[in-house]
Order: C-alpha cells, then sequence, then structure tokens
C-alpha cells in the first residue's frame, strides 16, 4: 500500500455531513458524547478480544478516555487506549456509513430543517458529528496486537475527501483531534467541556480523565497541570444501586445503547439472584428504529458476562415479538467465550429471557393500567409505534398469551376512528345485554374495515365492533378465539348467530321473511350454482341489498387475499 493515498467519501457521507452541519448546530455539544462513546465501544472490544489475547495489553493495562483541549493550537483531542483500527478499517469506517438502516434512511429524508434533525437523531450520527465543530480532524490510532509501525492517520476537513498515510505510534488506541471552526472556542475550556461530560456520559464505566486545572496564586490565574483527574463516576450503570442513578443518566445511557436521541419510555432494572443470577436493565424506546421490520434484525439487547462486553443485539436473550426492547443484560453464570451457537442451547439463557420477558411486560402494564395521565400517554404512544409488533407475540407466546391479549388495543365502531385505543376488557365491559360474543370485522385498510356492509345491523342494534385492518390481525386470531370466555366472532361468517341478541319478535318475523322468499333463494341457487356454496335470506343488512360471506370453518376472505398476495 502507498504510504499516504486520498480517497472519497462515500456520497451518503458526504450528504449526512452537509445536512449534520446544518441541522444539528443548536445541539452541537454532542459531539464530545460520540467521540467519548466510541472510545467506550473501542474499549469494550479491547477487553472481549483481550480474553483470547491478553498479550495485547502490553504495559498499559488501564483503560481509559482523556480529553483535552490546545488553546493555542485552538484543537480538542479525545484520546483512548482500546481496540485501535487497522488501515483498512479506518477506511471502511471512517468513510462510508456501514449501518443497516443507511438507505432507508436517506429515503425519509425531507428537506425539512426541522423533521430531518429529529430523523438524524433517531439514525445517530455518530463520529461525523465532529465536523459540526471542527473544520479538520485527524484521527491517529493503532489497532491492538499490531506493531507500532502500523500506526495510521486519517484526516479530512469534511467536504468531501479523507487521506490516510502509515504512521508510527507506539500507544494502542485512537486519538481523534478537532481544529475548531471559526467563533467555537467556548470549548477550549476546563469548565466547559467537564459539564458537558458529566451531563451526557456520566454512565460511561471506564474513567474519563482531564488535566486538572488550578489557580495559581504566584500568576494570579488558572493553571492546567500534568495531573489527571476522573470527571465521571466510572461504574456500569446498571451495576450502581437504584437509590444512586438519576432519570438523566438513565436517559444518557439509553441513548448511548441504543443510538436514539429521543428519552426513552420507561426503564426497569433489575438485580435476579437464584437458579441464575444476572442484572437486566431494560428500556422501552419512545419512537420505532427503521428497521423494525427488516427480517435480519435481532434485537436491542447488549450482553455482558460480569461487566465485559460479549455481543451486541443478542436475539437469543428476547423473543421476537420483543425485539424493539434496548437494554443490557449482564450475567454471572455464563462463560465469557460464549458464542451465539452456545447463547441457543443455555439454560441460564431460557431462564434469562423468560425473566426479561416478565419485566417487559410488567413495565408495559404499568403504563397500560395505570390512571396517571402521562403514562397512559406514554401507553398510546407505545402502542402506535409497536402495537404491530407486539401482537406478533399472541402467537408467538402462549405462555403469557393472557397478558398480551389485555396490552392489545384496537380501533372500534365506539369511536369510529382509526386510532387503536379499545382494549378487549373495555369492550367487555361495554357489552349489549345479553351479547355473549366479541364481534370484530376485518379489512385491507381501516376505511374497508369501517364501512363494511356486514356492519349494517350492529350499529342498527348498537352493538360494538373491533375494526382489525393491521396485516397481522388474521394471523393473530388464527392463535386465540376468546377473551374472557367472549368467543372472537367474525361478523363476516356465515350464519351470524346475533344470539340473545334478537326478541322473540323478531325472530318469529324472521322465520316468515325466510319461508316467503324460499322460492326466489332456490332460482338464485340454481343460477349461481357452483359459484357459490349457499344462498341465505340475511338480517344483517340494513342498506345493501346483499354480501359475500365466508363459511363459518373456512378462511376469511382477507386472509384469502393475503395468502394470494403471498403465493399461496
Ligand atoms: P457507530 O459508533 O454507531 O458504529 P460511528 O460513526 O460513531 O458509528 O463510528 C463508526 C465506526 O468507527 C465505529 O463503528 C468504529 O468501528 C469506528 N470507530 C470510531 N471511533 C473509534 C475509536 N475511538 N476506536 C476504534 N474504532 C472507532
Ligand atoms: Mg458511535
Amino acid at each position: 500500500v502507498a504510504s499516504k493515498e486520498t480517497l472519497g467519501f462515500q456520497a451518503e457521507v458526504k450528504q449526512l455531513l452537509q445536512l449534520m452541519i446544518h441541522s444539528l448546530y443548536s445541539n452541537k455539544e454532542i459531539f464530545l458524547r460520540e467521540l467519548i462513546s466510541n472510545a467506550s465501544d473501542a474499549s469494550d472490544k479491547l477487553r472481549f478480544e483481550g480474553i483470547e489475547h491478553p498479550d495485547w495489553y502490553g504495559d498499559d493495562p488501564d483503560l481509559k478516555i482523556k480529553v483535552s483541549f490546545d488553546k493555542a493550537a485552538r484543537t480538542v483531542t479525545i484520546s483512548d487506549n482500546g481496540i485501535g483500527m487497522s488501515r483498512d478499517e479506518v477506511i471502511s469506517n471512517l468513510g462510508t456509513i456501514a449501518r443497516s438502516g443507511t438507505k432507508e434512511f436517506f429515503s425519509k429524508l425531507s428537506g425539512d430543517q426541522q423533521k430531518d434533525a429529529a430523523l438524524i437523531g433517531q439514525f445517530g450520527v455518530g463520529f461525523y458529528s465532529a465536523f459540526i465543530v471542527a473544520d479538520r480532524i485527524t484521527v491517529e490510532t493503532r489497532r491492538a496486537g499490531l506493531p507500532a509501525a502500523d500506526g495510521v492517520c486519517w484526516e479530512s476537513d469534511g467536504s468531501g475527501e479523507f487521506t490516510v498515510e502509515s504512521i508510527d505510534r507506539p500507544q494502542r488506541g485512537t486519538s481523534i483531534t478537532m481544529y475548531l471552526r471559526e467563533g467555537e472556542d467556548d470549548f477550549l475550556s476546563t469548565h466547559k467541556l467537564k459539564s458537558i461530560i458529566r451531563k451526557y456520559s456520566d454512565h460511561i464505566s471506564l474513567p474519563i480523565q482531564m488535566n486538572k486545572e488550578e489557580w495559581d496564586a504566584d500568576k494570579k490565574e488558572q493553571v492546567i497541570k500534568d495531573e489527571l483527574e476522573s470527571i465521571n463516576q466510572s461504574s456500569a450503570l446498571w451495576a450502581r444501586s437504584k437509590s444512586e442513578i438519576t432519570q438523566e443518566q438513565y436517559d444518557e445511557f439509553y441513548k448511548h445503547l441504543s443510538h436514539d436521541y429521543e428519552n426513552p419510555l420507561c426503564h426497569s432494572l433489575n438485580r435476579v439472584e437464584g437458579r441464575s443470577e444476572f442484572t437486566q436493565l431494560l428500556y422501552v424506546p419512545a419512537r420505532a428504529p427503521f428497521d423494525l421490520w427488516d427480517r435480519n434484525k435481532r434485537g436491542g439487547i447488549k450482553l455482558y458476562v460480569k461487566r465485559v462486553f460479549i455481543m451486541d443485539e443478542a436475539e437469543q436473550l428476547m423473543p421476537m415479538y420483543l425485539r424493539f426492547v434496548t437494554g443490557v443484560i449482564d450475567s454471572t453464570d455464563l462463560p465469557l467465550n460464549v458464542s451465539r451457537e452456545i447463547l441457543q442451547e443455555s439454560r441460564d439463557v431460557k431462564i434469562i429471557r423468560e425473566s426479561s420477558t416478565k419485566r417487559v411486560l410488567s413495565m408495559l402494564e404499568d403504563l397500560a393500567n395505570s390512571d396517571d395521565e402521562a403514562k397512559k400517554e406514554k401507553y398510546r404512544t407505545f402502542w402506535t409505534q409497536f402495537g404491530q409488533v407486539l401482537k406478533e407475540g399472541v402467537g408467538e407466546d402462549q405462555a403469557n398469551q393472557d397478558r398480551i391479549l389485555k396490552l392489545l388495543r384496537f380501533a372500534s365502531t365506539q369511536t369510529d376512528s382509526a386510532d387503536q385505543t379499545v382494549s378487549l376488557a373495555e369492550y367487555v365491559s361495554r357489552m349489549k345485554e345479553g351479547q355473549d360474543k366479541i364481534y370484530y370485522v376485518t379489512g385491507d385498510t381501516f376505511n374497508a374495515a369501517k364501512n363494511s356492509p356486514h356492519l349494517e345491523i350492529f350499529r342498527k342494534k348498537g352493538v360494538e365492533v373491533l375494526l382489525l385492518s393491521d396485516r397481522v390481525d388474521e394471523w393473530m386470531l388464527s392463535f386465540f378465539t376468546e377473551f374472557d370466555g367472549k368467543h372472537m366472532t367474525s361478523v363476516a361468517k356465515g350464519g351470524l348467530d346475533l344470539g340473545n341478541l334478537s326478541d322473540e319478535k323478531e325472530k318469529k318475523e324472521h322465520e316468515e321473511t325466510e319461508k316467503n322468499f324460499k322460492d326466489l333463494i332456490d332460482r338464485m341457487k340454481a343460477a349461481l350454482e357452483d359459484k357459490v356454496k349457499d344462498v341465505r335470506v340475511t338480517f344483517r343488512l340494513t342498506d345493501s341489498p346483499a354480501c359475500l360471506v365466508s363459511d363459518e370453518n373456512e378462511l376469511s376472505g382477507n386472509l384469502l387475499r393475503m395468502l394470494k398476495a403471498a403465493g399461496q
């Protein structure tokens, strides 16, 4: 490889840089959080890879992050002694955006700065956010385990190209120097940097150090000493006692884990002892990530074993239908060299997954059943964002089905609004005298369901019907047939029996009518022959002349359409 080469950023990076500098300017101090977050990730990686390569620590075993500044040069530098990067890693990590949601992210940009700024937050801006305050950045790095001669220097002004050059770098890890833009001198201050670090990065589990600054009585000014001090607590957040953790710290830790810029809806921290020992810190986000429907997405749980980071997206620790949950599980029992394959079979993992599932359901119940307006609102937010995913649980997690059913929310003829707000329990509490079934109608869209001719008789009689139009609804309904002893009944199925809802007089009238129409019905049956199974007189319509129904034991029209679309 030539020692120095100039390379172009991937097109998306250029676009991202432009967007970021403009839309995140009002929140520019977040660059520090991003760089510290990366330094912390790099240390986690070294701890993990170091299990097999203890020699990589050399004479520098204490992992830490250092933040410093140079007033004269107008630079801020963040250094770590974590895993570092090889030349190839530098080129791919700091020249492209590798994260999976990238394409979708760019397709969602609207050009409206405020909206895009929110999107960018959701996407997680990472390293490139340093260009908000810097017009030149150099990264010096050396990967753990490689010789000093394999150091790399990356440099860019953020406009379209970057250079990489081989350097000699005796120390392992990464040092990032930002040359501040005109007018950003605020950051050249111990006080300012300290306060940003305390605000955003206090949960980081390794020491973040700065040079001490003290009043010098002789010089009559503040002077910066060689001596270092730690400015965070530097213990894993989930290992601290609950009473010592503030809401802000929980929230910031969530943002560090998830790349989300919005606060989560709720969290739950527990230490579990007994057959299996572990700590779980779980969050429910306020917003669905881009890749919620991506089949390759494996969930948001980070696995630690005795404080050592083991893996991201440990999908075995949470069922699929709770894949939106973000958090940390720290196990005492699992071996440090645990692999995804081992996780699949582990008994400890099964215990952890069951316990975590219950925790999440409790968190959701706490929001859903609360009398507190703020919590109720949170549950509505949750349902809009993740309701469709939670519905998968009805089929996937039969053991917890009862709890999940109580968490479901539907649109219904009660409000005729597309907002899904009605619980099954609420429906039951409003049932008419003599009604013994829960009625629903399904449709491809909310409007199709709402305008179904099958609803006419129900509207006339004032009987509430649930309006189902999410893709997963039909599938979900194949897994539960009743709630609270009330049968789930489609209004579109044949032989609709309104049971005790019709009175004796009505029943007589109906029998009369059926007799009178027998001739007509027979002629229609003959005419339609094998196009239909049966022709019947119906009392379920009030405005429409006729409607198609499916047999009690048959797939519904909507499910048939879905299966056809899926090529079955
Ligand atoms: P993310 O952290 O979400 O992956 P970033 O833009 O923050 O995205 O960082 C991009 C990548 O650059 C990281 O995934 C990592 O591989 C690499 N990187 C950034 N900073 C460091 C660092 N201090 N040490 C080692 N690798 C780093
Ligand atoms: Mg990052």
